[in-house]
């Protein structure tokens, strides 16, 4: 039985060298380890950057922006965090410079900090500790990584503060995780552990000594450049792992508990080493993953294609899928600003995403129209919902100028401004005028599923809870035109007002969700919805 403390142990997790090492896979795998072993974990993400969440941020740069159960516009980290572990992740689960400065500013003008001068260190560390800290739920360890690679500017307060923290709490509960890259030099035939020596000593100028090495590396790293990063960095030989590039992001955990990370990991704690850790499920799911060979094609309309990050949720709960129904599926990206109509004919199921603003537009309504005329598969989400309505009002139901009140004012507003809703008993209301971040309807909301639809065959159940982001809903008021056009609204809000699902029942699989279904599949609980819609593309011949 694992020792249980009532205070967590705190694992930092840092990169080193480059950006995009996967510390978020790491930090999710090495979590999935302690858990098998019996541990209660909780994930956190601290993000150097000065916005206040990633909500305002543009997925081109920054990739996707993953929205929790309790409404937190977070980093998409936090969803491999609640991919891998189950554990739901919460709105205080990220925070990023912006916000810690924002609240250290609101505490100096209520004069909080009267008669002292703010600075840096300790105010800005204080609150940075405070967050990590704070609120752990009971977790045996609190995995914490840090955005960006060491050395960065933005980083510093938060090295310092983990620095400060492991300096308190001492080596029984602190422990720091260094991810690194071993770049193989392809003309001199030699793997290079001089980037990793130097990042080492760079944590080190500042006073953070790692205890453990992951190596990120395209190759085997020999036993002889294990040595030398070990002796260079201060670190025991045993402490030195290889995190060589994986077929599949589910082997991770696989390859980390091999290798010994998760003993060397309690060992440091002085936490006893279970030699069986049952890890069944994630060996039967990789092996299962290796077997599967057909393939279904999918396309994905969207405006961030070449950003593959801006669709990581969407690429994995397709990926969940596919391995429920025995297929690998291929996905083909499609610009929705391009109109590539012809590429759609190579497919046997069309997503269109979520998405924001008028660009692209042209094409996601093209996407909607050919699914519904070509009897593909369709599975339109938040805005690809709002599209395939759109669609039907357009070139069904003859309003030929409906449109969505995002795209400006029109006499047609099929798809419009929610300025007031329901939360949990209390009115939430926006403007269009108020601020554009943290003011859509964020998280989790219910909805009323109608018996004997598609939505009921897919989920089982009458009533169900989503994840939304969004600031326009599709206008109740034009229900009965469209419901005469053959699209039955499947899924309500519980009050009636909202529509959250709508289908066409003529079509073999025509669904459009105003939520984001993505961020709730997981690869041992794979969504419905993308499940069924697999399961239909798979079925369409091409
Ligand atoms: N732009 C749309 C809205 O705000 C859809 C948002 C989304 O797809 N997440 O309602």
């Amino acid at each position: 039985m694992p020792q249980k403390s009532s205070k967590p142990r705190y694992i930092f997790i840092t990169g080193g060298v480059v950006s995009s090492l996967g510390k978020g896979l790491a930090s999710a795998s090495i979590a999935v380890l302690l858990q098998a072993r019996g541990y209660k974990v909780r994930l956190r993400k601290l993000d150097p950057y000065l916005n206040v969440d990633p909500g305002t941020m543009s997925p081109f740069q920054h990739g996707e922006v993953y929205v929790t159960e309790d409404g937190g516009e977070t980093d998409l980290d936090l969803g491999h965090y609640e991919r891998f572990t189950g554990v739901e992740a919460r709105k205080s689960d990220n925070v990023t410079t912006g916000r810690i400065y924002s609240n250290l500013i609101m505490k100096e003008r209520r004069g909080d900090y009267l008669g002292g001068t703010v600075q840096v260190i300790p105010h800005v560390t204080d609150l940075i500790k405070e967050f990590i800290q704070s609120d752990a739920g009971g977790a045996d360890f609190v995995l914490c990584e840090i955005g960006g690679t060491v050395g960065d500017i933005e980083g510093q307060p938060f090295l310092e503060a983990i620095r400060q923290i492991g300096y308190k709490l001492g080596k029984d509960r602190a422990l720091y995780v260094h991810l690194t890259l071993v770049p193989y030099l392809a003309a001199a035939k030699e793997l290079k552990t001089k980037p990793t020596q130097h990042s080492v000593k760079e944590l080190r100028t500042i006073g953070l000594q790692p205890n453990i090495l992951l190596c990120r590396s395209e190759r085997a790293i020999p036993k002889s450049d294990r040595q030398k990063i070990a002796l260079f960095c201060n670190v025991s030989e045993d402490d030195v792992f290889e995190a060589r590039d994986a077929e599949t992001i589910y082997e991770v955990p696989l390859s980390y508990h091999k290798q010994g990370v998760d003993e060397q990991i309690l060992k440091h704690f002085e936490l006893p080493v279970a030699k069986d850790v049952p890890l069944k499920n994630w060996q039967n799911i990789v092996s299962k993953i290796a077997k599967t060979t057909k393939v279904t094609h999918v396309a994905i309309v969207g405006k961030y294609t070449g950003l593959k990050d801006a669709y990581k949720s969407l690429i994995e709960a397709v990926y969940h899928a596919g391995i429920a129904n025995d297929t690998q599926v291929e996905l083909h990206w499609v610009d929705a600003r391009l109109q590539d109509i012809k590429k759609l004919k190579d497919v046997q199921g069309i997503i269109v995403p979520g998405g924001f603003g008028e660009e692209g537009v042209a094409g996601k309504l093209a996407a909607a129209r050919f699914a519904r005329e070509n009897n593909i598969p369709y599975l339109g989400i938040c805005f690809g919902m709002q599209m395939a309505v759109l669609e039907a009002a357009r070139n069904l139901a003859g309003i030929k100028d409906a449109s969505s009140t995002e795209f400006g004012p029109t006499p047609n507003p099929v798809v419009g401004l929610m300025t007031e809703w329901v939360k949990e008993g209390s009115k939430e209301k926006r403007s269009s005028k108020g601020d554009l971040g943290g003011t859509m309807r964020l998280g989790s909301y219910p909805c009323v599923i109608k018996k004997g639809t598609l939505a009921y065959e897919v989920y089982g159940s009458t009533k169900i809870e989503e994840r939304h982001r969004h600031r326009y809903e599709v206008n109740a008021n034009y229900i009965p035109q469209l419901e005469k056009t053959g699209m039955v609204f499947s899924g309500m809000s519980p009050d009636g007002k909202l529509p959250e699902i709508v289908e066409i029942p003529e079509h073999p699989w025509f669904v459009g969700v105003q939520f984001h279904p993505e961020f709730k599949s997981t690869i041992f609980n794979p969504h419905p919805l993308f499940s069924g819609f697999v399961g239909a593309a798979k079925k369409v011949k091409l």
